[in-house]
């Protein structure tokens, strides 16, 4: 775009907007990449609110697409630039802007990364739940845009849970500040939570209100060892339905524990053909008291072995192998595609099951089946041993298949790490014609020239 960066050199400092070929390369896709990549433009990385708006206002004038990104670790191409134009990296909006420990909340700028958030709301005996495996890296403006999650969804619920207030600004250059500092409301319209999961389409947040909880006084470790997948689904449903809500409760295939096991010493022993990995938190006691009400379900079901680990290190060497999984296994792999379909707590066994007889008649890629099984948010997994158009192809085929299955369980097309432009056709499939035109006219009416994020959620021309 012919003279693009002058005028943006204008509204931010010159060192603050890129334009290498490196850079706008760096800033073409998210963690799928070797999916498809975009290209910018321009890379702009604001410092303020203030710049933010001047910015959208230019873009919106120009019509020039604006596509806001975090960390760049989304799973579904959220903040790949499909129709070039600015990409606006928030992390240097980067302060945590106060954390009140009487109104157990926080206020936070977009490009706080979550792992900073949680030592420093931690250091003040408090709690922020949302823990998606990427914490190291991704930002709370991405987790709010995602509507992110992780383990401690079963227990605690995911990131729009969390969410108070936000200040965001329109495509047109207005702020607004949407909820507040209260815990409820029913002030009209929530657009607060409209903003949540809204993947950059609506605009661009800047600041967020974080509920924050008090921090659990301790924790313990179970691991149980399944004769099979589905006894694995089984003891998942049985435990949550006996009353019993583990903070975390993950599911893992033997070939996760096997990747896990480069990183764990001693390796876990692989008898097993699904493993879960759960947390208790709470009080001693009522660890306690959760702890003997799972090993009694795990040996009335017949499980092969069940661990409660007293050593706090071993558990947390346990927990760090599960949060790096997804890299461990494509290092065993060429590539690999991470689904997200999540289905009703008591369809877990029945979706693992009909998972396992599809992944039995492939013969170019492995499907596998892993994730945060408690809120039913599985991870159907494609890995690709080696890489060529028929693999591709069995790929797709079994993907769509997977999706099909879990919509028909009752289940959604993902659970949390968004659509992107990844999931539009399965968006379409899941909520249907009139659901779709509906979003597509509260997008018109946030974004009348359509400069934000373009290309995501649905396809284009339907
Ligand atoms: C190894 C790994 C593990 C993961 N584990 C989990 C997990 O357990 N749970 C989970 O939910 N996800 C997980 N993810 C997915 C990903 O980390 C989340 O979706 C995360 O919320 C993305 O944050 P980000 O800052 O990287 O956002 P980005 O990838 O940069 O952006 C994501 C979307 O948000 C939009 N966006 C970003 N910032 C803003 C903003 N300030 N205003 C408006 N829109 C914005 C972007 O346009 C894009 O649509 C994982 C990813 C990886 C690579």
């Amino acid at each position: 775009m012919k003279g693009l960066a002058k005028d943006l050199k204008r509204l931010v400092a010159s060192e603050r907007v890129r334009t290498d070929p490196e850079d706008l390369f760096a800033y073409s896709a998210d963690a799928t990449y070797y999916i498809k990549r975009g290209r910018p433009d321009a890379v702009v990385l604001p410092e303020n609110t203030k710049e933010v708006s001047a910015l959208l206002k230019y873009a919106f004038h120009h019509a020039v697409p604006v596509t806001p990104r975090g960390a760049g670790t989304g799973l579904s191409g959220g903040c790949t630039p499909l129709r070039g134009g600015i990409v606006l990296d928030m992390k240097r909006m980067g302060r945590i802007l106060d954390i009140n420990r009487r109104n157990m909340s926080a206020g936070v700028e977009a490009g706080v990364v979550l792992a900073d958030f949680h030592k420093a709301v931690k250091k003040q005996g408090l709690f922020y739940p949302p823990n998606p495996q990427s914490m190291n890296v991704c930002t709370l403006g991405g987790n709010v845009a995602t509507r992110a999650c992780g383990p401690h969804g079963v227990k605690y619920g995911a990131t729009g849970d969390y969410v108070m207030g936000l200040e965001v600004v329109l495509p047109d250059g207005s702020v607004i500040a949407p909820g507040g500092l209260v815990s409820r409301s029913s002030a009209g319209y929530d657009l607060t939570h409209l903003f949540t999961g809204s993947e950059g389409t609506l605009g661009v947040i800047t600041k967020a209100n974080l509920r924050l909880l008090a921090l659990p006084p301790a924790h313990r470790t179970a691991m149980v060892t399944c004769e099979t997948i589905e006894q694995a689904g089984e003891a998942v449903s049985e435990i949550l339905a006996g009353g019993t809500l583990p903070a975390m409760i993950e599911f893992l295939p033997r070939m996760a524990i096997a990747a896990m096991n480069r990183y764990i010493t001693p390796p876990l022993v692989t008898e097993g053909k699904a493993y879960l990995l759960i947390d208790l938190d709470g009080t001693r006691d009522e660890i306690q008291a959760q702890a003997d009400q799972i090993l009694g379900i795990c040996r009335r079901m017949g499980v092969l072995d069940i661990r409660v680990i007293e050593d706090e290190q071993e558990a947390a060497t346990y927990w760090t192998a599960r949060s790096n999984i997804g890299g461990m296994l494509l290092a065993m792999m060429k590539k690999a595609i991470n689904e997200d379909v999540a289905v009703p707590r008591d369809r877990i066994p029945e979706f693992v099951r009909e998972i396992q007889a599809m992944a039995s008649t492939l013969s170019r890629v492995v499907l596998g089946i892993a994730g945060h099984a408690g809120d039913g948010n599985m991870h159907p997994s494609i890995f690709f041993p080696e890489v060529n158009s028929d693999a591709e192809n069995e790929a797709e085929a079994v993907i769509r298949k997977v999706v099909r299955l879990g919509l028909s369980l009752g289940g959604t097309v993902s659970g949390e790490h968004g659509i992107g432009f990844h999931k539009a056709e399965f968006l379409h499939w899941e909520l249907g014609e009139v659901q779709i035109r509906l979003l597509k006219r509260i997008k018109k009416a946030f974004d009348p020239k359509g400069i934000m994020n373009p290309g995501k959620l649905w396809k284009e021309g339907r």
